[in-house]
């Protein structure tokens, strides 16, 4: 795939910035007893510590960035939201309370639009364009939904190496895919107590970064998108921006590497993808 200016590989940074959401959720979805003062630092610290060194690399290194917040993040961090937005960066939806939509109701649903859509609106006087689901999971309604809403693309599901199209009832999404492997937290999240399911420990940075610089080095051999999906709460820590930026640096010593926004990737692919060429499934 040419990317955009003739690039052979797009590259992606996510962040989803749930902060104190990742564990009020849970509480209020009655899962434990999770708002204990040292859990709830582990969320802090994505806000006090990840975010203001995530923010400062990426004006460093000036690569636009995309940020995924639940609705109560924005209303609670609404300076570094605003300096999200000012640095060109892109903020996506990722819900209001970072509750799974197949445990709510499509009321429930609907309202944490409303309620996230508001908080935006309040601090940048703007909506976002795209959605990434809490929890990683989400059920037909909401795809239908994101549709219905004329969202311009979802970052949820994993079906490709490349963007490609959702179609339902005649309209369409664009879908921009990510992987486990690509994600920060299944090799860097620990907590001692509560365990959470997916976490594999305290992984050795080194390790990490072969896995995600072999992945780029194919990605660019083979002119994909490279997507890195992170956690300021988790990739915030300084001994894990430092593999970052050593990855950064690798990635910056190829010249023909377009590193963009969601929403800018999204709208390269829609107007440069051959309608016959176009990979359109449904759900
Ligand atoms: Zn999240």
């Amino acid at each position: 795939m040419q990317w955009k200016n003739d690039a052979d590989c797009a590259v992606l940074l996510t962040f989803d910035f749930d902060g104190e959401t990742m564990w009020e959720s849970r509480v209020q979805q009655g899962l434990g007893d999770f708002d204990t003062p040292p859990i709830q630092s582990m969320g802090e610290y994505g806000g006090a510590a990840g975010m203001p060194r995530i923010l400062d690399f990426l004006d460093e290194y000036d690569i636009p960035a995309g940020f995924f917040v639940p609705g109560k993040t924005v209303e609670r961090y609404p300076d570094l939201i605003r300096r999200v937005d000012d640095e060109g960066h892109e903020l996506g939806a990722h819900g209001y309370s970072h509750i799974n939509p197949v445990a709510m109701s499509d009321e429930d649903e609907l309202e944490e639009f409303r309620k996230a859509n508001e908080a935006f609106e309040d601090v940048v006087g703007d909506v976002p364009v795209g959605f990434r689901s809490p929890a990683a999971d989400m059920g037909k309604r909401t795809l239908d939904r994101l549709i219905d809403m004329g969202m311009e693309y979802d970052s949820t599901l994993m079906g490709s190496d490349v963007p490609y199209f959702i179609e339902a009832e005649g309209k369409e999404i664009v879908e921009i895919p990510w992987f486990w492997s690509q994600d920060d937290a299944p090799h860097f999240n620990f907590n001692m107590y509560p365990l959470v399911s997916y976490q594999s420990g305290l992984s050795s940075p080194a390790d990490v970064r072969s896995i995600w610089q072999t992945e780029f080095d194919a990605c660019y051999e083979e002119g994909l998108l490279f997507h890195l999906v992170m956690h300021p709460q988790i990739i915030g820590r300084p001994h894990r921006m430092k593999m970052l930026e050593d990855l950064v640096q690798h990635i910056k010593g190829h010249s023909d590497v377009w590193f963009a926004r969601p929403k800018d990737i999204t709208r390269y692919w829609r107007e440069n993808v051959p309608e016959n060429e176009r990979d359109v499934r449904t759900v």
